[in-house]
């Protein structure tokens, strides 16, 4: 089996800025891996990247054994199967719950509306908001449109998700329901990677922990890097920078 993704040596500028200098890491199908670093160490870059946001200057990326760096990859096909939630969850806020999450599957996958609603109302109760369907997204807590957010990407069934500081914008109060999403997630298998401040997340969900300094992989292990850093640079960052 191809690995669900494969970075080989990636290389990412921005003009003269050199953001990712020669990345590398292999993510496999069901793997749950948390990829942590310092403000501006590469990681929001390294997702982007991955569903071709961004361009990259050197090296290669796969997803599922397609090369993203391929100039005549599917675009909407690549991201159907990588799907992202961020930290803003942008819903749409003249849709109700429903219609946010039933949107890409009628307008992208061309899925009749009935069809659509099952799939919708399936992913909803799997967040744990089945009965927020016919509700607006002004009347959900962030932590519940967060979810939301979570459950449109799932509708799509990718094959990987990545999500990007999907807690950072919430209070404590809100991050522990989006965070049990994602373990429930992880344990039913999906392949995911998952930037985050969240230490102790990463230690019951992640299989794996790769550590991005100044846009280098600068160390990657099981969880237990959390607890016993091999580099000075770890070390300093779960002792400081969190
Ligand atoms: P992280 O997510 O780890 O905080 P980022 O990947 O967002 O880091 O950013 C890595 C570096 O790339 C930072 O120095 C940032 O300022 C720079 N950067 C990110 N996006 C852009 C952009 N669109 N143009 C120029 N520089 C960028
Ligand atoms: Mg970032």
């Amino acid at each position: 089996m191809p690995a669900a993704v494969k970075l080989e040596n990636v290389v990412k500028r921005y003009g003269a800025l050199e953001v990712l200098k020669g990345v590398s890491f292999d993510i496999q199908p069901g793997e749950v891996v948390a990829l942590i670093g310092a403000s501006g160490s590469g990681k929001s870059t390294a997702l982007r990247c991955i569903n071709r946001l961004e361009r990259i200057q050197q090296g290669r990326i796969e997803v599922c054994g397609r090369e993203v760096s391929d100039e005549a990859i599917d675009l909407r096909a690549l991201r159907q199967e990588v799907g992202m939630v961020f930290q803003s969850y942008n819903l749409f806020p003249h849709m109700t719950v429903g219609q946010n999450v039933m949107l890409a599957l009628r307008r992208v996958k061309k899925i009749a509306r009935p069809e659509a609603a099952e799939i919708a109302r399936r992913v909803l109760t799997q967040v744990g908001l089945g009965e927020k369907y016919d509700s607006y997204p002004e009347q959900l807590s962030g932590g519940q449109q967060q979810r939301v957010a979570i459950a449109r990407s799932l509708a799509m069934q990718p094959r990987v998700m990545l999500f990007d500081e999907v807690t950072s914008a919430l209070d404590p109060k809100l991050t522990g329901e989006v965070l049990r999403v994602m373990e429930d997630l992880a344990r039913g298998g999906m392949t995911m990677v998952v930037v985050t401040h969240e230490m102790a997340f990463a230690r019951r969900a992640a299989n794996r922990v790769i550590f991005m300094h100044q846009g280098n992989v600068h160390e990657s292990g099981d969880a237990s890097i959390l607890s016993d850093p091999a580099t000075p640079e770890l070390r300093d960052f779960l002792e400081h920078d969190l």
